[in-house]
Formats: structure tokens, C-alpha cells, sequence
């Protein structure tokens, strides 16, 4: 096969990971970054000693990354060291009270007897269909490349057996009872950035793969994946170039092929091919004249729905909070549940209340944080920048709001304790990670909007150009940019 020159958009986990894969393929690849280190949302804040991870934190299956490493002939322990979190999750009702899961079928059984024992043998026929719905959407779909309408038309039959058109939370429903136990086992598409209750039941596939592979933490942090990826890339000859943001991407004569890069200072670098891990709504609408698009129009990138927001408060404090009764992965919900997805999806208003992802690693792993001390980061899903909300204004009230909140309930004196903050918005997504609205997550997972209809990871309008990350097939999360990066090697090597 011909040694291609390649150049990739981006240093997210799917911008690396498809960076590695043709690295160490023989291929000659760059990365381009626009910030001043690797890791796109996995970016990591150093403040006062602690070290915090900005986004992803929940590690579901981890073989993903060894067989990324197996390609480069390497083992992924040499880089990366992984242990298990058990409970998996700990969920508190808006009364504080609290339902761990993992996967050891019998101690969740016996947390659901606590909230209603009538479920448990609804949550055994869940677990068990959800088996066959994990089979086809992950293990058969999710690495193949949806580029063909007939791809999608040969999958039909299977995806409505499998009642793809129920949401998430209907299904969950159909088997759960229990208001707050049908939260704990739907919840799940809000971490793709979906709304359970718009969610294609597929999506269900993502509890039973955390039972079937666990979930877990990587030592050091997420920062130490990242660390451990851009390591191996420089060991197969790649070169990342930090503070590089990308303006164009240059359209040859023909108008159907890219053939380069414009930097934000005017410098022009040419490749054979190239990948983006931008945001693809992002890179259509603001890298590539309108003119050289077709089906990426400007007007189909409006119409296109996106994934909602998020605030996120990371904050480090003088004391430990181990004796709180937190567990490492906490999600603290609100009274509401639809409806606050509703605010959040479809009225596109801040609401008053609010459910939380509240996490606490230094209880897993102390090294990250001084001595003595906690590392926290708190996440509240928000509308994105579609809707009314001056972020400039509302963000410190917001913070204050959410920080009141956590004393008040979980973290006793919590702000006479802080002595390391910084907090994100919607405004950090568009601006600094260059989102399109500013959406946490890219292209919302929606059935019309998933596989075939999703932005494809063979560019519709131009032969050459790959995506890989959040937006394209088969969507956000780890384990879908990562399978994107495994898509887009596929599709690149058979190409020419
Ligand atoms: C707060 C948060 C928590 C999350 N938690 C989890 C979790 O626990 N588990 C999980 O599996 N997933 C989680 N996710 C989702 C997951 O983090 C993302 O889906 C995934 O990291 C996205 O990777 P990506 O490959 O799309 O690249 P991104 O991380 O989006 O990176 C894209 C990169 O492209 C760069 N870029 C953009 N434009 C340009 C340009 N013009 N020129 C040069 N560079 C450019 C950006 O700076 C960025 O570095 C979370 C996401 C967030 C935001």
C-alpha cells in the first residue's frame, strides 16, 4: 500500500487514536491542536497542586484500548494503568437517598429490593434483552462504516425487533417500575449527550456494556490515557503540533478532494489526506467555504440537532470528604426527571433545579490532589447556545447556586474549604473547544440522526476527508470515538 501524508484535525481520543492507527500502519502523520495540549475534552486543569479531568471520567471497555496499543505492537499496561470502580455509580434521589449498581447482578438485585422489590425480576428480563440489543449495536455495528444507504436498509429489520423505536426510557419502563429506578437504568444516553427520552432504545446497550467490561479509572487520571496515547504516536514518528489552530481546509481544482490545511497564521501544509476530529458541524460550516459543500450545507448544519451543554465546576478542598458517604462516580438527581430533560432538550431554558454528575476521584486515587486534600469536578447538563441564556451573566450565579447546593446537602462547609476552582460553560464549548452551539457531546444521538444518518466518517462531499470524534459514526462517548478512529483506518486503507 502507498505511504500516505496525513494530516489530523484535532487532538481528541478519536483525533489520536486514528493518528496511531495509521502511524503505526507506516503512514506519515501530524497532528494539528489548536490548544496548548493534547486531549480535546480529556483536557487537563493544573491548578494549585491538583490535577483535574475536564471531561471524560468513566472508562467502559478498556480492551479498546489495549487492542489500539496491540496495533502498534505495544501492551497497554506499559502506558496505561487501569483499576475497576465498584459501585460502578452511586445515584441519590432528590431526597439524598442513595442506589449503588456494578456488575455483580445479586448486589444490585439486592439494592433494588430496597427501593422495590417487585423490579428485580423486571430488571433480569431488562438485562437479559438488553443482552441482544449490546450484540447487535455494539459488538456488530459500532466498528463498521455506515457509508451506504443499503447499509442501512440491511440493519432495518434487526434495529425494529429490537424496538429501536422505543426510547431509552420507554424500554427501561417496560420492565422497571419504579420512577426512581427507571431513572437509575435510562439515564445512560445522557452521556453520548441524549436525551433518554429521545434516545433510540439501542442506547440501552451502554449499561450492559459497563456490566460486561466494568468500569474504571486510569491511574494518574484520564490526563495519564491521554499522556500514555501521545507517547506511543511520538514513538511511531508522529509529530503533534500544540497551538496550531486550523482556519481552512483547502479544496483542490477538481472541488471533490481536500489537499491541505491553512493555519491561523497563513501557513500552508499539504497532505495526501486528511481526518478531522473537530467538531464535524464545525469543521463544515467553518473550515470549508460554503461553496465547495453539498450536502453539507450551511442550512443542513442548522437543521441538524445537537447534544446539550454542560457546566462543570472543578474544585479542589483543604480537607477530605471520605466520611460523606460519596462514592468516586455520584449522580445526584433533581425532583424532576422528564421534565427537566425537557427544559434542557426542547424549551432550551435554565431551570431553578438541577441533577448532577458529581465526581470525586482522589477517593480512588489521593496522588491527584496534595495531601489531605479532595479533588471534585461537578457537571450540570444545560441547554446549548440555541437558547436564550447569557452565560456572561448567568454563569457566577449558577456556580453559587450548585456550590450552596453541595454544601447545604453533601459537602459540609464545603466553601470555607476550597482552595482550587475553575469553571466551564457553553461558552468554552463553542469558543475554546469549538463546538458548534457550543454542544458537549456534537450531532444529538437521535434514531434519525444515528448509523447512516449520521455525519459519515467518509466525508459525503469530499473524497479524501475523513472525521473521526463525537459527531460521526457511531457517536460520543469513549468507546464510539474510539471505534470511529477504527472506522476511518478501515475506510483509508481500502481506499486508493
Ligand atoms: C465534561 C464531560 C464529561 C464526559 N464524560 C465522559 C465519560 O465519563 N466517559 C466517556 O466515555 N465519555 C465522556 N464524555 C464524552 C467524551 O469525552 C467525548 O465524546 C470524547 O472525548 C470526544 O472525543 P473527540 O475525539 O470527539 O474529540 P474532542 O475531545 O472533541 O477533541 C477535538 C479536538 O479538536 C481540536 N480542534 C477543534 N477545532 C480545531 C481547529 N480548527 N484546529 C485545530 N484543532 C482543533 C480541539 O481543540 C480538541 O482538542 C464526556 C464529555 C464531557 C464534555
Amino acid at each position: 500500500m502507498k505511504k500516505k501524508k496525513i494530516i489530523v484535525i484535532g487532538s481528541g481520543f478519536g483525533g489520536l487514536a486514528a493518528a496511531i492507527r495509521l502511524a503505526a500502519k507506516g503512514h506519515q502523520v501530524e497532528i494539528f491542536e489548536k490548544r496548548d495540549k493534547p486531549g480535546g475534552r480529556a483536557y487537563v486543569y493544573e491548578i494549585n497542586g491538583f490535577k483535574f479531568d475536564g471531561g471524560p471520567t468513566v472508562i467502559t471497555a478498556p480492551f479498546m484500548f489495549d487492542n489500539l496499543f496491540a496495533t502498534a505492537g505495544k501492551r497497554r499496561e506499559d502506558y496505561i494503568t487501569f483499576v475497576p470502580c465498584d459501585p460502578f455509580y452511586r445515584i441519590f434521589n432528590h431526597e439524598g437517598r442513595s442506589f449503588d449498581y456494578n456488575s455483580d447482578e445479586a448486589f444490585t438485585l439486592s439494592q433494588i429490593e430496597q427501593w422495590n422489590p417487585a423490579d428485580k425480576v423486571g430488571y433480569q428480563k431488562f438485562i437479559r434483552s438488553t443482552k441482544a440489543i449490546f450484540q447487535k449495536g455494539f459488538v456488530e455495528l459500532a466498528d463498521k462504516p455506515f457509508l451506504s444507504v443499503m447499509d442501512m436498509v440491511k440493519v432495518a429489520p434487526d434495529l425494529i425487533k429490537l424496538q429501536s423505536y422505543l426510547s431509552v426510557y420507554q424500554y427501561a419502563a417496560k420492565f422497571v417500575k419504579d420512577e426512581f429506578l427507571r431513572s437509575c437504568f435510562s439515564f445512560h444516553p445522557l452521556l453520548v449527550g441524549g436525551n433518554p427520552f429521545d434516545s433510540p432504545s439501542i442506547y440501552a446497550l451502554i449499561h450492559y456494556l459497563e456490566r460486561e467490561w466494568g468500569v474504571h479509572y486510569a491511574l494518574g487520571g484520564t490526563g495519564a490515557i491521554i499522556d500514555g496515547m501521545s507517547r506511543l504516536f511520538a514513538e511511531l514518528g508522529g509529530q503533534i503540533h500544540l497551538n496550531q489552530g486550523v482556519q481552512e481546509i483547502l479544496v483542490d481544482g477538481s472541488g471533490n478532494r481536500v489537499k491541505g490545511i491553512e493555519l491561523a497564521d497563513g501557513t500552508v501544509h499539504y497532505a495526501d489526506t486528511i481526518i478531522s476530529n473537530a467538531d464535524v458541524g464545525f469543521t463544515y460550516r467553518y473550515l470549508i467555504p460554503e461553496k465547495y459543500r453539498r450536502k453539507y450545507t450551511n442550512r443542513k448544519i442548522e437543521r441538524m440537532k445537537y447534544s446539550m451543554s454542560l457546566f462543570v465546576i472543578y474544585f479542589g478542598t483543604k480537607r477530605r470528604y471520605t466520611d460523606t458517604g460519596l462514592a468516586h462516580h455520584n449522580i445526584i438527581l433533581g425532583p424532576r426527571y422528564k421534565e427537566l430533560l425537557d427544559d434542557i432538550f426542547h424549551k432550551k431554558i435554565l431551570a431553578d433545579d438541577f441533577s448532577l454528575y458529581l465526581h470525586m476521584p482522589t477517593i480512588t486515587d489521593p496522588s491527584i490532589a496534595p495531601e489531605g486534600h479532595e479533588a471534585f469536578y461537578v457537571l450540570s447538563p444545560v441547554p446549548h447556545l440555541g437558547a436564550d441564556i447569557d452565560w456572561k451573566k448567568t454563569a457566577k450565579p449558577y456556580r453559587d447556586a450548585i456550590m450552596q447546593f453541595l454544601e447545604d446537602n453533601y459537602l459540609p462547609d464545603l466553601q470555607a474549604n476550597i482552595v482550587a476552582e475553575h469553571y466551564i460553560d457553553p461558552l468554552h464549548f463553542q469558543g475554546t473547544l469549538s463546538s458548534y452551539l457550543g454542544s458537549a457531546f456534537s450531532v444529538q444521538p437521535t434514531l434519525t440522526q444515528s448509523a447512516w444518518f449520521r455525519p459519515h466518517n467518509r466525508s459525503e462531499d469530499f473524497d479524501n476527508l475523513y472525521f473521526v470524534g463525537a459527531g460521526t459514526h457511531p457517536g460520543a462517548g469513549l468507546p464510539g470515538v474510539l471505534s470511529s478512529a477504527k472506522i476511518a483506518e478501515t475506510l483509508l486503507n481500502g481506499a486508493e
